[in-house]
């Protein structure tokens, strides 16, 4: 068939059943927007990639396609569709509007133990399934852990994951991930076990979670290397003596002295106030076949319920695989099983609702700058910026913003000589994600769920145990709150477009005065022992290692997300985004919610103006719409290294100016202590 039918096929399959809202998220690949599915109206996440782009990476983008097709479980993002053209491949998923485990980390600074616990239980449970099903994910961090609606948590990105041909317990050679979360074994190019390097990333994250910054961090990467194949790190005097042995017990650097998935399941941290094993069986195994979704499908189609559960078993990842998941995601959350009876199942595209999207002149507007106005049935084209997507406009997702900028390549990194072999670390940095509020549970269950749980996991595949014997399933609870208090300052002049020069970035605060004072003579040490550097915007984490850079040491400023955000007294609510924001004449009225900085000022304008006047001190170029301030920071190569974007806005309680900070691209640390730097700097 020729190229440009089957692009226009492809687009048109798109089109023909979800509607394509604003951009949600860019990763080192993809563009992903946010989606409706028509039949069931149910939200989706749409991962977009240009295969043009992909070039060399797209094995990765069928690696996660695959493992995304073999693994269904409650706490990892599911797979609803793939549509592959010739010049693009989209992935339907499960939608996650509360962001990423990072951002909510940021914006409470640290967590709390129990919190931690309660996040930390639903990891363990995707990664004791993701090992049960013989794979490894080799790039696990909070940037990769979405929260959804009922605040549980997602895993995501699949890209590097591994399944070894002879199972789990054969080693792997190559080495992948974000250095800063790699284990000691990967770092030195060793053949590793993927379970073993996942319970080191692991051990990383749960100290992330518990402190807000990284065990082993440093901008020099020979120094972060040396630091993890050390092992050594520092217990902040906050962390319990639980903590403190349950991440040291993870943190071995002996792979073979590290506690194993199995073992946290019934850790006693882990247990503690549960009294229960986690649970880590599925809940949706895969291959199950609800009778009611069936029902209500073959009466949408028109067909035997005989012919409709056949088509349903041949799980193609198809139209007919998104309908079905996603009615049964609506039966899960007590939802009606119904499909839309405007919008009939069809594989032609007869179904006026259908005909109606196909045949609109494409006045599609949306918040994203990269955004194309093109008629809808025009796929022959090119897409410009790899996903000028077009969106409806009469749509308003609750806590979605637009995202400017098409994804940047990731870049695939040569280790140093002592790591030469394979080493392919991830892209780990460019990144954006929604805006919305976090609060998750692991919820507990009630008997009857429970057992209708048990009952499903009957169903798990035979294999699942032949690769990793695992207890059985046992029942979770949990509890959660959420807490936070205080206030700081911002104080602003005047405003209108400026574009200062591109240059580096200067960090921010980190987490705590120790952590802050630990890290300037860190790096004043680690000047001095420098072979191959990175000044901050290329700790991207994607170590790009023939590049040598300087260590661009950098300012640290005081703790600012973490004070800020600690002592609001905000209430985690979802933003109602206004597209028409950036033209209206005055700063939007928003519910103060986590990604919120409040500050004492009530003058909108001296906000805005305070902050303009300190970006260009910071070496950040930006553009500014409103009280809209996009920012962009530069690499040496001309690269776009970050690209975040902060909005003064007005809160009503308490009425103050708030800045809404989010992270379009770039590494999610730098990121932090980049916006903890402008802020605090725009307080004094
Ligand atoms: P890549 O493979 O290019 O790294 P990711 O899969 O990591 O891309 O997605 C990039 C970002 O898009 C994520 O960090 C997240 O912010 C957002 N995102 C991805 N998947 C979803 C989803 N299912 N729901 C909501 N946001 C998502």
């Amino acid at each position: 068939m020729p190229v440009e039918r089957t692009e226009q096929r492809g687009a048109e399959e798109l089109h023909k059943y979800y509607e394509i809202y604003e951009t949600i998220g860019s990763g080192g690949f993809a563009k992903v927007k946010l989606g409706r599915h028509i039949l069931t109206g149910e939200k989706v996440a749409i991962k977009i990639m240009n295969k043009k782009d992909l070039g060399d990476d797209l094995p990765r983008v069928k690696v996660e396609i695959e493992a995304m097709k073999n693994l269904s479980h409650q706490h990892i993002c599911r797979l609803y569709q793939v549509i592959e053209t010739s010049t693009h491949i989209f992935m339907v998923l499960e939608y996650c509007p509360g962001g990423e485990l990072f951002d909510y980390i940021i914006a409470k600074d640290r967590l709390s133990e129990e919190e931690t616990r309660v996040f930390f239980r639903q990891i363990v449970s995707a990664m004791a399934y993701v090992h049960s099903q013989g794979y490894a994910h080799r790039d696990l961090k909070p940037e990769n852990l979405l929260i959804d609606e009922d605040q549980n948590l997602k895993l995501i990105d699949f890209g590097l994951c591994a399944k070894p041909k002879g199972g789990l317990g054969y080693e792997l050679m190559t080495c992948c991930g974000s250095p800063a979360y790699a284990a000691p074994e990967l770092i030195q190019g060793k053949a590793y076990i993927g379970s073993e390097a996942d319970v080191w990333s692991m051990g990383v994250l749960l100290f992330a979670l518990l402190c807000g910054y990284l065990p082993f961090d440093d901008e020099n990467c020979m120094a972060l290397y040396r630091k993890i194949t050390r092992g050594r790190y520092e217990n902040p005097r906050w962390l319990s003596p639980g903590s403190v042995l349950l991440l040291n017990q993870m943190m071995q650097v002996d792979p073979k002295r590290r506690l194993t998935v199995r073992q946290l399941l019934d850790h006693p941290w882990v247990m503690k106030e549960y009294n229960s094993p986690v649970e880590w069986y599925s809940r949706q195994p895969l291959g199950y076949v609800d009778e009611d979704c069936i029902t209500e499908m073959a009466v949408n189609m028109k067909r035997s319920r005989e012919s409709t559960t056949a088509l349903v078993n041949k799980w193609q990842y198809d139209h007919t695989t998104a309908t079905y998941l996603l009615l049964l995601s609506k039966k899960r959350r007590g939802k009606p099983v119904r499909l839309r009876p405007e919008a009939a199942f069809s594989e032609d595209s007869g179904s006026p609702l259908q005909q109606r999207l196909q045949a609109k002149e494409a006045l599609h507007f949306s918040e994203d700058e990269d955004a194309v106005i093109m008629g809808s049935l025009d796929f022959g084209q090119e897409y410009i910026d790899d996903c000028g997507w077009t969106s409806v406009p009469q749509y308003s997702p609750r806590g979605v913003r637009g995202q400017p900028d098409g994804a940047d390549r990731k870049d695939i990194l040569s280790m140093s000589p002592a790591v030469e072999k394979k080493c392919a670390y991830s892209p780990t940095p460019e990144r954006g994600r929604t805006a919305t509020p976090p609060h998750r549970h692991e919820r507990k269950a009630t008997n009857k769920e429970q057992a209708s749980k048990n009952k499903e996991n009957i169903a798990v595949p035979q294999k699942d145990v032949n690769i990793f014997l695992l207890p059985p399933p046992p029942t979770p609870a949990s509890s959660r709150k959420n807490e936070r208090p205080n206030k700081a300052t911002l104080t602003t002049p005047n405003m209108n477009v400026s574009k200062p020069r591109a240059g580096t970035p200067k960090g921010g605060g980190s987490a705590s005065k120790e952590h802050n004072q630990k890290k300037a003579t860190e790096n004043k040490d680690s000047a001095n022992i420098e072979i191959l550097t990175f000044s901050p915007e290329r700790r991207s984490r994607s170590l790009d290692m023939a590049v040598q850079e300087d260590s661009g040491k950098k300012k640290r400023g005081g703790k600012v997300f973490g004070s800020l955000e600690r002592g609001l007294d905000k209430m985690i609510n979802m933003l109602t985004p206004n597209k028409k924001r950036a033209l209206r004449d005055g700063p939007r009225k928003i519910k103060a919610q986590y990604n919120v900085t409040l500050t004492s000022q009530t003058n909108p304008d001296q906000v805005l103006n305070q902050i303009l006047s300190i970006l260009p001190e910071k070496n950040i170029d930006y553009t500014q719409k409103g009280y809209t301030v996009k920012c962009q920071t530069w690499g040496d190569f001309g690269k776009m290294t970050m690209a975040f974007e902060l909005e003064v806005c007005l809160l009503q309680r308490p009425e103050v100016v708030g800045v809404r900070r989010q992270r379009l691209k770039g590494d999610a640390w730098v990121y932090k202590h980049l916006v903890e730097d402008i802020l605090s700097t725009s307080s004094i």
